[in-house]
């Protein structure tokens, strides 16, 4: 008889999605356990029994993910996860892009969501030298110009000055000369959407191809079965927590009404899902299946 032995870790987290002639590759970077004092409006209970009543964790497990897209002989990256920064539960990306057969060197464009450690540390690495040396690097202007704002930063708590405002400078020095403000179509096939409130230049990118759809909604939810059902409850991170929750409403409205395919940095990996109305002012969660031929 042989013995077999039994597996002690996960199989790489990467999934792909056929949007028109465009290819969007989820890549899990891995997750972090969050708190509930990260989250405004609403009470720790609260939280607690929409998390029991969805078999979600509690306190909440909250992934983090990238998309690479394929588009007219081209690759772009969406995010580039937490680099190493952020302890071991996160910083897989690298090993899950090998394990997608992505070279990173192929890469010709960066679309950042906005500037956040889980989102664009993967930029630089410890010696704050670019790990992507040759691509164009679309960002938010208005992003850029915050973080760069000593006022701004005089006004944020002393962790926020360093791992917001400080790493952002350190992440977009090397991409200065190479780099573009997201505004219209940033790439084949996608559009930039000024989604603004959890950082000034949050953006979401719009991929259509052939009538297809998919909105990349980068951070409009942390938490996904709280803040569905929930859209008036904010993070401690948000710049301007108020146009947060306006935002997050109107795209959800958006999204319900046009019955348009989402992907988020932190909706539970893959990240594409739909959203239902519910019959109180929330909404349903309802992950894409997992068996969409390619
Ligand atoms: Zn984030």
């Amino acid at each position: 008889m042989t013995t077999s032995k039994t597996p002690s870790g996960q199989i790489p987290g990467v999934y792909r999605r056929r949007i028109g002639d465009i290819v969007v590759t989820a890549i899990s970077d891995g997750y972090l356990d969050a708190f509930y004092d990260f989250m405004r409006n609403i009470e720790p209970q609260d939280a607690e029994r929409i998390l029991k009543d969805t078999y979600r964790p509690a306190p909440p497990r909250v992934s983090i993910n990238s998309f690479v897209v394929h588009s007219a002989g081209r690759m772009a990256l969406v995010d580039t996860g937490s680099g190493n920064s952020m302890g071991p539960t996160l910083g897989h990306m690298p090993t899950h892009l090998a394990a997608a057969d992505i070279d990173t060197k192929a890469i010709d464009t960066i679309l950042l969501t906005h500037m956040h450690p889980d989102h664009s540390n993967g930029l630089t690495d410890d010696n704050g030298v670019a790990k992507f040396p040759y691509v164009e690097l679309v960002v938010s202007e208005r992003d850029v110009d915050h973080w760069h704002d000593d006022t701004a930063m005089a006004r944020a708590t002393e962790r926020q000055k360093m791992r917001f405002f400080q790493s952002a400078r350190e992440q977009i020095k090397p991409y200065q000369k190479r780099r573009r403000d997201a505004r219209g179509e940033v790439f084949p096939g996608v559009t930039a959407m000024p989604l603004p409130g959890h950082t000034p230049g949050h953006t979401g990118y719009l991929i259509a191809s052939k009538g297809e759809q998919l909105l990349i909604w980068g951070d409009i939810v942390h938490i996904p079965d709280i803040q569905t059902r929930r859209p008036d409850v904010f993070m401690e991170p948000d710049t301007d927590g108020q146009a947060a929750i306006a935002t997050r409403k109107r795209t959800f409205d958006m999204v319900a009404t046009d019955r348009l395919l989402v992907a988020g940095m932190h909706m539970h990996f893959p990240g594409f899902l739909n959203l239902a109305r519910r019959s109180d002012s929330g909404y349903e969660l309802i992950p894409e299946l997992w068996n969409q031929a390619l």
